[in-house]
C-alpha cells in the first residue's frame, strides 16, 4: 500500500520469529535494506523531494558532460560517424519524458532519485522494447546505458547506500543485509521487522548485539504495514501490532514497565559473579564484531571477548584492510577489554559472506564451499597478514587465534603452519609477539565434532560455532528462515553432539566454550549448563540476560533436564520441555490476549470436511456443530457458525473457529469473517488478525 493512501489505517497483528528480543514502538519506516552497495538504495523521501529533483537535474548535466567528453575522444580516435552514436544518448538524456517519469516518482512515491531513476528507465526500456520498430528497440539499449551514467552520478554525489532513518522508527524491510545493520548504529532505529531473514544469518546477529528489537519471517511485512503506521514490535511473543487498539496500547505499557524494572535488576548483575545460585562458576564472554560490541562487553563486565568477527572490520571497508590498520582495529577492540583475553577469528568470509571488494566465483551451495579456513588456505597473503597483525597485537595484549570452519587434522596443521610462519617472519624482522599465543579451532563442522579426541591434542582450545554446526549436522540452511522447522537447534543430534563435545573437551583438559547463537538464548542456558558447557561467547546485548539465567539456576536443576532431554528423541518433545523448563523461570513475559472466558478447551475433535467446505464437530449421535466457509480464489469467506442445543455451552463454537484459523494459517488462507462470531472471536484473539483480508475484514 503506498504512503499516500488516506484511508483509516485497521488495527492488526502479524506474527514472526524473535530474531533479536525486546519491546519497541514507534511510527514505522518502509525500506528496502536488501541492497548491496553496488546496487541501487531505496528510501523514502519527504520534504526533500523538491532536492531530489534537482539532484536528478545535476546529474543529467553532469552525465552530459562527461558523454561529450567520450564523444571528444572517440572523434579524435575512430572518427566522427563513431562518434555521432553519443548524440542520441545525449538526446535520451535530455528526454523530457524520462524527467517527467523521474519526478512523477519522486513526488506520487516518495522515492529518492536513484531508484526513481532506475524504476523511470525500466519503464522506458519496457516501453521501448515492446515497439515493433527495431530502432526504437537498439534505444533500449541506450536507455540502459544512458540510465547507468546517471547513477554513476548520483552514487559520486555521496548518497549513503544505507537508508536514511528517522530516529525513533521501527524499520519494516523485506530482507536486510549485515552491511546495513552494521551502519545502522547510533541512529535511534527503535525495531526491525523483517519478511525474510534467518535466526543465525549475520545481519540478524549483528541486530542482537546492537540491542535493536527484530522478529524476522514476518510474511507480506512491506505489504500489510503502511509508512507512519504506529507499530509495536513484541519480540517477546514474536509478533507486532499495527496501529493497536488502546487496550493493547495499555498492556504493553505494562509489559514496557516489567521490562525496565527487570533491566533495573540486571544492570544490578554487573560485577557481580557469574555462578549458579550453587555456586558453579560459569565464564561469560561477548561475541562482537565492532568496536562498538567490545566498549558494550566492557561495559557489562564481560569476561574477555570469546569471538572476534573480524570479517565485520573487512565488511565495512571498500578494500582489503592492511597489515597496519588491522593492527590498529585490533588493538582498539582489546584495548576495551584488557587485562581480559580476545579471541580473534581469523576472516569467515566467502561466498555466504562476500565482500564486495573481494570477487570470488558463485557457488551452488556457498555455505559449504569456498569459505573460512579453505579460503585463507588458498589465499596465504590474506591469511599472512592478518596473522602477522595479530601477532604484532599479542606483544601486548592477551589474544588468541580461533580458526574458523576447521574440517580435520590436516587443515588445522595447515593453518598452525600459517601461524609459525608469520611468526618467524616477525622474530626474523626483530618485532615481538607471545610465541605461546593459544590457538584454538572451531567446532561447526560435523567432522571437527566426531574428531574432536585428535584435535584435541592439537589446540589450546576449542569453540563451538553451533550456528553452523547446526545446519551441516540437519542439513538445513541457517540463512533461509523457510528451513526454520528443519533448523533446530533442539534437535535430539545436535544435543547428543553437544554433550559429546562438552564431555571429550572436559576429559581431554581441553577448555571449551560455545558460541553460537543458542548461547545468547536464555531458554538454552540450564540445558547447555546441564550438557555441560561452563563457558559460553555471547552477545554483550544479551550477557546480562544470559548472567541472570545462570545465576538463577542450579547445577542439580540443569543436569536433570539435560538428562531428561537426552532421554527423549524427538525435537517436538525436547523443546516441549526445554520452552516449559523456561516458562517456569522466565522474568518478563508477553501479555495473554485470551477472550473474556479463557482459553477455550472442550473434548470434542474438531475435523475438516473438505468436501462440505466446513469444520465439524460432533458428540455422539447429535448433529454436528460447524463453521462453514467458501472459497473464493484466495480468499476464504467464514460464513456460519452454528451449535445444535445439545452442544452449547462448552466453548465448541471457539474450538472450532481456532481450528479453522489454524489452519488458514498453515494454509496461507486469506480470510474474509463474514460470521459476526468469528470476527468477534478474531477481535479478541489479535493473534490472528493478520489473517483477515484487511480489504474487507478491517477489525475497527
Ligand atoms: C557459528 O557458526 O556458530 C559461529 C559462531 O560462527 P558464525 O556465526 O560467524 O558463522
Ligand atoms: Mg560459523
Amino acid at each position: 500500500m503506498s504512503s499516500t493512501d488516506n484511508t483509516q489505517p485497521a488495527p492488526l497483528m502479524i506474527v514472526g520469529e524473535v530474531a533479536s528480543s525486546g519491546l519497541a514502538r514507534g511510527p514505522a519506516m518502509l525500506c528496502d535494506c536488501a541492497r548491496t552497495q553496488t546496487a541501487v538504495p531505496l528510501r523514502q523521501v519527504s520534504a526533500e523531494v523538491q532536492a531530489e529533483v534537482e539532484r536528478f537535474d545535476a546529474a543529467v548535466l553532469a552525465a552530459e558532460g562527461k558523454l561529450r567528453e567520450v564523444q571528444e575522444s572517440v572523434r579524435r580516435t575512430l572518427g566522427k560517424d563513431e562518434a555521432e552514436i553519443f548524440e542520441a544518448q545525449v538526446l535520451l538524456l535530455r528526454d523530457v519524458q524520462l524527467r517527467d517519469a523521474v519526478r512523477a516518482l519522486c513526488l506520487e512515491k516518495r522515492m529518492n532519485v536513484e531508484a526513481a531513476v532506475e524504476e523511470a528507465i525500466k519503464q522506458l526500456m519496457d516501453l521501448f522494447g515492446r515497439l515493433e520498430d527495431p530502432y526504437f528497440r537498439e534505444r533500449a539499449t541506450d536507455l540502459y546505458d544512458v540510465g547507468r551514467r546517471l547513477l554513476d552520478h548520483l552514487a559520486e554525489s555521496g548518497l549513503p547506500d544505507v537508508p536514511v532513518v528517522h530516529e525513533g522508527c521501527v524499520i519494516i524491510t523485506s530482507e536486510i543485509l549485515a552491511s546495513v545493520v552494521a551502519r545502522l548504529e547510533g541512529q535511534g532505529v527503535r525495531g526491525l521487522i523483517v519478511e525474510k531473514g534467518g535466526l543465525t544469518a549475520h545481519a540478524t546477529i549483528l541486530a542482537r548485539s546492537l540491542g535493536i528489537p527484530t522478529l524476522v519471517q514476518v510474511p507480506e511485512a512491506t505489504a500489510k504495514i503502511r509508512a507512519g503506521d504506529l507499530v509495536i514490535v513484541d519480540a517477546l511473543a514474536g509478533r507486532a501490532f499495527i496501529n493497536p487498539q488502546a487496550d493493547i496500547l495499555r498492556k504493553y505499557d505494562q509489559v514496557d514497565a516489567n521490562l525496565k524494572a527487570h533491566q533495573g535488576v540486571l544492570k544490578g548483575l554487573i560485577g557481580l559473579p557469574t555462578v549458579t545460585h550453587d555456586g558453579v562458576e560459569i565464564k561469560l564472554c561477548a561475541n562482537i564484531g565492532q568496536n562498538a560490541d567490545a566498549l558494550a562487553a566492557a561495559n557489562v563486565k564481560a569476561d574477555g571477548v570469546g569471538l572476534y568477527r573480524t570479517e565485520f572490520v573487512f565488511l565495512v571497508q571498500d578494500h582489503f584492510p592492511s597489515e597496519d590498520e588491522q593492527y590498529q582495529f585490533y588493538r582498539a577492540t582489546a584495548e576495551h577489554l584488557q587485562p581480559a583475553e580476545t579471541v580473534i577469528r581469523v576472516l569467515d568470509v566467502g561466498s555466504d559472506k562476500p565482500l564486495s571488494y573481494f570477487p570470488l566465483p558463485r557457488e551452488a551451495n556457498p555455505a559449504m564451499g569456498f569459505r573460512g579456513i579453505r579460503l585463507l588456505l588458498a589465499h596465504p597473503t590474506l591469511l599472512h597478514t592478518q596473522l602477522r597483525a595479530i601477532l604484532r597485537l599479542s606483544a601486548s595484549h592477551p589474544v588468541a587465534i580461533l580458526l574458523p570452519m576447521i574440517d580435520g587434522i590436516d587443515e588445522l596443521r595447515a593453518a598452525k603452519a600459517a601461524i609459525e610462519h608469520a611468526k618467524e617472519e616477525l622474530a626474523a624482522a626483530g618485532q615481538s609477539f607471545d610465541p605461546l599465543i593459544p590457538v584454538g579451532a572451531m567446532i561447526e563442522t560435523p567432522s571437527a565434532a566426531i574428531l574432536i579426541e585428535h584435535l584435541a591434542d592439537e589446540v589450546d582450545f576449542f569453540s563451538v560455532g553451533s550456528n553452523d554446526l547446526v545446519q551441516f549436522l540437519l542439513a538445513a540452511d541457517r540463512i533461509r528462515g523457510e528451513m526454520k522447522s528443519t533448523y533446530d537447534p533442539l534437535h535430539p543430534a545436535v544435543i547428543q553432539v553437544l554433550a559429546k563435545l562438552a564431555t571429550v573437551a572436559r576429559r581431554k583438559g581441553t577448555p571449551i566454550s560455545l558460541c553460537g547463537e543458542i548461547a545468547s538464548d536464555p531458554t538454552y542456558t540450564n540445558l547447555l549448563i546441564g550438557l555441560g558447557f561452563r563457558s559460553f561467547s555471547v552477545s554483550p546485548g544479551r550477557l546480562l540476560d544470559i548472567k541472570h539465567a545462570i545465576r538463577s539456576t542450579d547445577l542439580q536443576q540443569a543436569e536433570k533436564l539435560a538428562e531428561q532431554v537426552l532421554s527423549v528423541h524427538s525435537t517436538r518433545d525436547i523443546r516441549a520441555q526445554v520452552q516449559d523448563d523456561w516458562n517456569r523461570r522466565r522474568p518478563v513475559a508477553s501479555p495473554e490476549f485470551n477472550g473474556p472466558t479463557g482459553p477455550v478447551g472442550t473434548s470434542l475433535a474438531v475435523r475438516h470436511n473438505v468436501a462440505r467446505q466446513r469444520f465439524e464437530a460432533q458428540a455422539g449421535e447429535s448433529a454436528p456443530a460447524f463453521l462453514s466457509y467458501r472459497a473464493e480464489g484466495e480468499r476464504v469467506i467464514l460464513k456460519h457458525t452454528f451449535v445444535p442445543d445439545a452442544l452449547r455451552g462448552q466453548g465448541i463454537a471457539a474450538d472450532l473457529v481456532r481450528v479453522a484459523l489454524e489452519e488458514a494459517r498453515q494454509r496461507h488462507w486469506k480470510i474474509v469473517p463474514r460470521c459476526s462470531y468469528v470476527a468477534g472471536f478474531i477481535e479478541r484473539h489479535p493473534e490472528f488478525c493478520d489473517l483477515v483480508d484487511r480489504q474487507e475484514g478491517n477489525l475497527d
